[in-house]
């Protein structure tokens, strides 16, 4: 990837003129099935820039309470695009067109009022433990949209992922939206980057958010070139990643860690909930992290385990062990003082 990214031909995007900038963007839109795309410098961007090309301050979006939008961009939507987010308690993250209808109505929504414009997806999921959106929910989603005139953006920053463990190629969900984001800095292992993809018009509308945001870049060739290494070489090898995390979890049954505190695995991430425990997710991220493996403590109870292209699979079961062991540590804490496990 680095080589690729030194051999890379450069020019100022500033002036599109940067061809392997330009060549990254015609590969997505193509992918996408959408006119156009735009290369950005994060997901964050991506996203915020499709709140901003495809809705106005003050208008409502609709969208699961634990998506990614939810818990980390509720910020920059208020701040920057200056919209509210509706949150909905959609089961295991799947919103419906009933969810959705009830959202609209739970509001006065004539004239002086908000409206309701928009909907955010996200796949995989990343609160729900990687789960998959499966691509009838987003069709029903997507028809209900067009019937309401109600706008969608699919938050796809591990869309691939989705796309390996279903077969679905990348426009199979392209199609069902007007905008989706994908991250070249998660599983795809780029040092940064970012692609929204929609029609010529939004895209237009978002590359000029993007120069007044500082998102604009000007030799960007280098990391469009390992966005481009990245969908070449790493897209098939993320079943690798799925293999893992099935492994992973498995053995860390084995080292005995309840069944009960795991969401089902579907792709490259196990959340294990330790709210029976009572006992905070962060002190088993400091005991792993003291034998050199490294799992987060995504709220007080929660720690997620991710696989990637940097995990390879003669890595599980020591990483089972380790984490097994800090977990059965705080069972058997518990157990002494009679709390439940
Ligand atoms: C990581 C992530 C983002 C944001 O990407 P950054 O490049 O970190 O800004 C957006 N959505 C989802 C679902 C993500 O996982």
């Amino acid at each position: 990837m680095i080589r690729a990214m030194v051999e890379s031909p450069v020019g100022d995007d500033g002036f599109g003129e940067d061809p392997t900038t330009n060549r990254l963007e015609a590969y997505c839109a193509e992918l996408f099935g959408k006119e156009a795309a735009m290369f950005s410098p994060s997901g964050t961007m991506s996203n915020q820039l499709a709140l901003r090309a495809l809705i106005r301050p003050g208008d409502d979006v609709i969208l699961d309470r634990a998506s990614h939008f939810s818990v980390y961009e509720s910020a920059p939507s208020a701040d920057l695009a200056g919209v509210a987010l509706n949150t909905v308690e959609a089961p295991d993250g799947i919103l419906t067109p009933a969810l959705i209808d009830a959202a609209i109505d739970a509001k006065c929504r004539y004239r002086p009022y908000a409206q309701a414009r928009l909907v955010l997806l996200e796949n995989t999921m990343n609160y729900h433990a990687g789960r998959l959106v499966p691509v009838s929910a987003i069709c029903d989603v997507s028809d209900f949209c067009r019937a309401n005139r109600l706008k969608i953006h699919l938050d796809g920053a591990r869309l691939f992922n989705a796309a390996v463990a279903t077969g679905t190629p990348p426009r199979g969900y392209g199609e069902l939206v007007d905008t989706v984001s994908t991250c070249f800095a998660k599983g795809l292992g780029a040092p940064c980057g970012s692609i929204l993809a929609g029609a010529k018009d939004v895209i237009e509308e978002a590359r000029y958010y993007r120069k007044s945001y500082g998102g604009a870049m000007h030799q960007s060739g280098y990391m469009a070139g390992a966005a481009l290494y990245a969908l070449h070489h790493n897209i098939e090898r993320l079943a690798d990643d799925h293999e893992n995390a099935q492994a992973l979890y498995t053995q860390l049954i084995r080292e005995g860690v309840p069944k009960s505190y795991f969401s089902p695995v579907h792709t490259n991430m196990i959340i294990i909930d330790l709210a029976s425990l009572k006992r905070a997710a962060h002190e088993v991220t400091e005991d792993a992290a003291r034998e050199g493996v490294l799992v987060k403590d995504i709220s007080r109870y929660r720690l997620r385990l991710v696989t990637h292209l940097d995990v390879r699979a003669n890595d599980i079961p020591r990483a089972a062990s380790v984490i097994g062991a800090a977990i059965r540590k705080l069972m058997s804490v518990n157990r002494i003082y009679g709390i439940a496990v």
